[in-house]
């Protein structure tokens, strides 16, 4: 059965409640939790699980994050870069680009699978958001477009990738997952000329950032 706008609406609210509760306290990411229509990223009967605070299965072996880690990364992304070019590695269903497209960043995004990179556009194009999507392999980042003030990684990384750092503004900040295949802890990274500062915060399970400077492609 179809679900009414007014119950999907309840539902985000809902949503978004859960999230302060559980420490996610950043007005301005709050508002965009409530603006950006979650159920949108899903597809059929799945939307009865959209305002759920968790992963969703997006096909491919990937997921569409859990809320609460969209929130997280971009509250530490939005506390130290609160505007400017910010590059997403790994867009998925496309609602983490579309949540910071809604705090006002200019959005370039980076997929590895073709056929989540085209759905994601077609959802761009449909909500009228202005945001670039490009099929590569994300761990060498978007030359041609770099610097980014912000750089934030939504796949589990065994390593830093090099060519991401390099193509961080001055002053910018990558946030990225790092660790294990089991377990990552969440990095901010900030780039002062040369030098680069890390500050390490909670530990999360992603799937794998699969690429040239990131986990071995024939495995995964
Ligand atoms: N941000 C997404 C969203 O809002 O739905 C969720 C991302 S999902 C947890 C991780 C994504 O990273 C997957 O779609 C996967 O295909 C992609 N990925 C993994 N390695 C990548 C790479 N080297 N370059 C680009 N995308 C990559």
């Amino acid at each position: 059965m179809e679900r009414s706008e007014k119950l999907l609406e309840l539902s985000r609210v809902e949503m978004v409640e859960t999230l302060r509760q559980y420490g996610i306290e950043n007005r301005k990411v709050l508002d965009a939790f409530l603006q950006v229509k979650r159920h949108l990223f899903f597809e059929g009967d799945t939307i009865d699980f959209a305002y759920n605070d968790c992963a969703y299965p997006i096909g491919f072996g990937q997921t569409i994050s859990q809320p609460y880690t969209v929130a997280y990364m971009t509250t530490l992304l939005l506390e130290r870069v609160p505007s400017g070019k910010v590059l997403e590695i790994g867009t998925g269903s496309g609602y983490q680009a579309a949540i910071l497209d809604a705090l006002g960043y200019s959005v370039y995004t980076i997929e590895r699978i073709p056929e989540l990179k085209e759905k994601a556009e077609d959802i761009f194009l449909r909500l009228g958001l202005d945001i670039s999507c490009s099929l590569r392999d994300g761990t060498l980042g978007w030359p041609e477009e770099a610097p980014f003030d912000g750089i934030i990684v939504t796949a589990g990384a065994p390593k830093e990738p090099g060519p991401l750092l390099g193509q961080l503004a001055e002053n910018g900040c990558m946030v990225i997952p790092l660790g294990s295949h089991d377990s990552q802890q969440m990095t901010v990274i900030r780039r002062h000329g040369d030098i680069y500062g890390r500050e390490a915060f909670h530990h999360f399970v992603f799937v794998p950032l699969v690429g040239k400077e990131g986990w071995d492609s024939t495995v995964f």
